[in-house]
């Protein structure tokens, strides 16, 4: 997060009223849709819209003193597609149509003024119908002139139509709207962002008829284009289009084990022979994936697969034996740990329920509402920390959690409140009552901003919301709305409890309709520029620090498949230190950022005190959030005695006091048993600023870098390249060495470090996380280091396949150390424009996804040094390449100067050059630029390395 209440948050989106001098006359129109007609003027569907159109509020006219025609304002399409009234968008899409024939902007095929515009989170009005699920408003919209070309958040509309699909009740949905899309002039071929076609896509969430499409629509455009022009190059068959990481569709299917469309694939000339970039064919996704049945199916269809090696040499056989770990490690662990046996036993592949994620998801977590709510298109944009975040992730069928691209996982939906004593294990108790209090002395949302359901018990909720209509409920819950509701029985007892509880209470992409309640400004408190609170905050704190905890419990209950846990909780905690927010060099003013109660220290803390009798001494925190997390750090530096100086100045004296400060998470022994490490951007926002990215610590430093003897004790080299090495920069992080053991890396910036990134995981992180031999791991996973998200000032630039990529490495290391137990806990991540297709959806999906992955590997320092070596081989190529090319300007340059000294001037035509001055100096701004092009190495590095396990 940043400093963001200071950066003009009032700043108005302001309406455009038409500017029309003269009246138009009122005409009848016939709304025509799926077959129902009615008959209605203009001003009567306007009018019966009055009402519930708070944006649109087209004024009778009644009271008007002259006889024009109501302004439209801004977004009204984009509203009455939302709220799927069909009826309001034929006469909105009619009345902008005749504008512009009045206007004669257009008498050929109309394009209805505004239908292509784009809203706040730059979706037009084809996006929200797709994003919403709104089938019906699909053709009217395309009929407007709607463009099927324009991306959102890089995916084409056939795309986003395709990875709606991903839950159950979308299904029918998705063909639907890509056959309608198609109908309209998509194109099968086209790439999103990640270089896929909507096949990959349909591949990977499993949509058979989907797929099934897209394949003969492919098939007959490029016929069509093979008529249309003899001479053309053939175009390929959609199956064989590779995305950026080299995969095709195949690839895709088979290695999120999607047996019906690899079926489907296999009876039409499959690509069996492409490879990935990491030099996979499909066979060695489908071991990866460990799929059996789809290993089978394509050795079967390609024999030889069996004996194919990738770049490293291993066989989809070795992946699979890979897949499965190492023999006998269970029963060894559960010899060595007897009250491990339960997971060990289920690691050792024992008879017993598969191990799971769960997902916890407290409905106390939307009543924290740090914006007015609900929202409309044109209103002051929200913080980036609001309910929108959690609508993106577990609204019943929209949720990126609740579709096929977070894999299967267990919901746990109670929300239970942390215990006091859990809190205080971290916590002051005068920072936590004054949280209380603050939020305690909000008006109550009823009172400021009409009625509220916070106090009314969840069972009362869902029958007022059930008895409701039309009125409140799911018109709310962002868009699925009307659809949402029955379909959130298919997904069992624990997603309709969710949705009663949701509904109502959050519309993250903003709603036409206001539902009750609603949060007025008057509602909110803030706890400094940055930290927005109100009356439900303190509810929701609690229940997020309580999921936290109650997923220790879950991961721990021998009962349980639970294996690992992921809480979708907000508010975040990571920069919550035990009294609030933590002061640095660079931020002595410092704000909660948004955080409030450190979720992931509390739930660490009562693992290590509550299970130390269950085998759970050393706990190990990590943070991958883009801002380091400080709070964290903060609490476990306070896990040891230290003595704190606070200044102060009377009127008489001024100096500072010194006096002892300690909050044990358990015993003194706490120093040893404790590990934090934090990987943010560090930095100034902007080149010459002085202001650094928040929160102006965590440069890199280890305060047990001396500490070898530790070390080599597991024997696993830390850093071996010695690439991060202590800064020597001020900075909260300097932890003492009586503290536990903190590891900050701090990536400089502005600009995208994605190799930087993985490598301050691979080669100091994770070895040193390994040397410590962790009992449990706990994640702080925030997700705006990804290159969408805005509030990075474009630190690191991380994709979704770079979070699933680090979730699986430690999910290698919780298998090699702890039987995989871990908890991560949302901290950040705010890209949530574009719904389904949107940054922070997919991000968080593929983290979960990876959570989920139900498999025994375990990390493995050769793999890794693998890595390390192969990249230094690439690094070595490019820049020889780099230092041939240098050669061969530098010998050319010498030939033309000679030939300029004898005379010869460039009639001679070397390399078809000029030698003017002007020209000769952008050759030489050219060739200075002609060394290895880094960006294009570290794509090219992290695609590989993604293939290696995304395949
Ligand atoms: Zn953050």
């Amino acid at each position: 997060m940043g400093s963001w209440a200071c950066s003009g948050v009032a700043e108005r989106r302001g309406v455009a009223p038409h500017s029309r001098s003269a009246p138009k006359p009122i005409t009848p129109l016939v709304i025509s849709s799926r077959g129902q007609e009615s008959r209605a003027s203009f001003a009567d569907a306007l009018l019966i819209k009055k009402t519930t159109y708070g944006r649109m509020d087209f004024s009778d006219g009644s009271d008007s003193s002259d006889d024009e025609m109501p302004p439209i304002f801004e977004f009204a399409i984009h509203n009455a597609v939302e709220s799927g009234d069909l009826e309001a968008l034929a006469a909105l899409l009619q009345h902008s149509a005749g504008e512009s024939v009045a206007e004669g902007a257009s008498v050929e095929p109309v394009s209805v003024p505004g239908i292509n515009s784009r809203d706040a989170e730059e979706c037009t009005p084809l996006h929200v119908a797709i994003l919403h699920g709104k089938l019906d408003a699909i053709q009217p919209l395309l009929d407007a002139g709607a463009r099927v070309t324009q991306n959102c958040e890089g995916s084409p509309p056939l795309t986003m139509a395709v990875c709606m699909g991903s839950h159950p009740s979308y299904e029918r949905f998705a063909l639907a709207a890509s056959s309608l899309l198609l109908d309209a002039g998509a194109v099968p071929f086209e790439r999103d962002d990640w270089g896929r076609t909507a096949l990959h896509w349909a591949a990977f969430l499993g949509l058979t008829d989907v797929a099934q499409l897209l394949l003969l629509r492919g098939q007959q455009w490029a016929e069509r284009e093979a008529a249309q022009d003899s001479d053309a190059p053939a175009i390929p068959p959609l199956q064989e289009f590779q995305d950026k990481a080299g995969n095709t569709a195949l690839h895709l299917a088979a290695r999120h084990r999607r047996e019906g469309v690899l079926h489907l694939f296999l009876r039409a000339d499959p690509p069996l022979r492409v490879r990935n970039r990491a030099g996979q064919l499909a066979a060695h996704a489908a071991a990866l994936g460990g799929c059996q049945a789809c290993l089978v199916a394509l050795e079967a269809a390609h024999p030889a697969a069996a004996e194919a090696r990738d770049r490293r040499g291993r066989t989809p056989h070795t992946l699979l034996d890979l897949r499965r770990g190492p023999r006998g490690a269970g029963s060894r662990r559960a010899a060595a740990q007897p009250d491990g046996a339960d997971s060990a036993a289920r690691a050792a592949g024992a008879p017993g329920p598969p191990p799971q994620t769960l997902v916890l998801a407290p409905p106390e977590c939307w009543q924290h509402h740090t914006a007015p709510w609900p929202r409309a298109r044109a209103s002051p944009e929200p913080p980036p920390e609001n309910v929108g975040r959690l609508t993106a992730l577990t609204h019943p069928t929209l949720g990126a959690l609740r579709g096929a691209e977070a894999g299967p996982v267990l919901w746990d939906e109670a929300g239970k409140r942390v215990a006091l004593g859990d809190l205080l294990r971290v916590h002051d108790w005068s920072y936590v009552r004054g949280i209380q209090r603050a939020c305690e002395d909000l008006p109550d949302p009823g009172v400021v901003g009409g009625p509220t359901e916070w106090g009314a018990p969840a069972s009362a909720r869902a029958e007022r919301i059930v008895g409701d209509g039309a009125e409140g409920g799911e018109g709310a819950a962002g868009g699925g709305a009307g659809d949402a509701r029955p379909d959130s029985s298919d997904t069992g007892p624990a997603s309709a409890e969710a949705g009663s509880s949701m509904a109502g209470l959050a519309d993250p992409l903003g709603a036409a309709l206001p539902p009750p309640p609603s949060i007025a400004e008057a509602a909110l408190g803030y706890l400094d520029g940055d930290t927005a609170v109100s009356r439900g905050t303190w509810r929701a704190a609690l229940a997020a620090a309580g999921a936290a905890v109650a997923a220790v419990d879950a991961v721990m209950d021998r009962d349980s498949p639970v294996r690992n846990a992921f809480c979708a909780v907000r508010p975040p905690g990571h920069h919550a230190g035990p009294a609030g927010a933590v002061p640095s060099a660079r931020d002595p003013h410092a704000t909660n950022g948004f955080c409030l109660f450190n979720n992931l220290a509390v739930a660490a803390a009562y693992a290590r005190c509550v299970y130390r009798g269950r085998g759970v001494a050393r706990v190990a925190l990590l943070d991958f959030d883009v801002h380091h997390g400080n709070g964290t750090e903060a609490c476990v530096v306070r896990a040891a005695p230290s003595l704190q100086r606070v200044p102060f100045s009377t009127p008489y004296s001024e100096g500072v006091q010194t006096f002892p400060v300690y909050k044990p998470w358990l015993d003194a022994d706490d120093k040893d048993n404790i590990f934090f490490a934090s990987v943010q951007g560090f930095g100034p926002k902007a080149e010459g600023m002085n202001a650094y990215v928040y929160p102006g610590s965590g440069a890199t430093g280890d305060n047990r870098i001396a500490d070898d003897a530790a070390r080599s004790a597991a024997g696993i080299a830390e850093d071996p390249d010695a690439e991060f090495l202590p800064t020597g920069e001020d900075s909260v992080g300097a932890a003492p060495p009586s503290a536990p053991r903190v590891i900050d890396v701090g990536i400089g910036g502005p600009g995208t470090k994605v190799a930087l990134w993985r490598r301050s995981w691979r080669d100091k992180i994770i070895p040193a996380l390994v040397n410590f031999r962790p009992d449990f791991i706990f994640i702080s996973a925030g997700f705006d280091a990804h290159r969408k998200d805005e509030i990075n000032f474009r630190y690191i630039g991380v994709t979704e396949r770079d979070f699933e990529w680090l979730t699986d490495q430690l999910v290698q290391v919780a298998n090699l150390c702890c039987h995989g137990r871990i908890v991560s806990v949302l901290e950040g991540g705010y890209r949530i424009q574009g719904g389904k297709v949107s940054a922070f959806s997919r991000s968080v999906a593929a983290h979960v996804r990876a959570l989920a992955d139900d498999h025994r590997m375990e990390w493995d320092p050769k793999a890794a040094e693998w890595e390390r070596e192969h990249e230094k081989q690439v690094r070595a190529e490019a820049e020889a390449k780099r230092a041939a090319a240098a050669m061969a300007a530098a010998s050319a340059l010498l030939n033309r100067s000679q030939a300029v000294e004898t005379g010869e001037g460039q009639e001679n035509g070397e390399g078809g050059d000029h030698a003017g001055g002007e020209e000769d100096g952008a050759r030489k701004r050219r060739r200075r630029g002609d060394g290895v092009d880094y960006v294009a190495l570290n794509k090219l590095l992290e695609e590989e390395s993604a293939g290696t396990k995304q395949a």
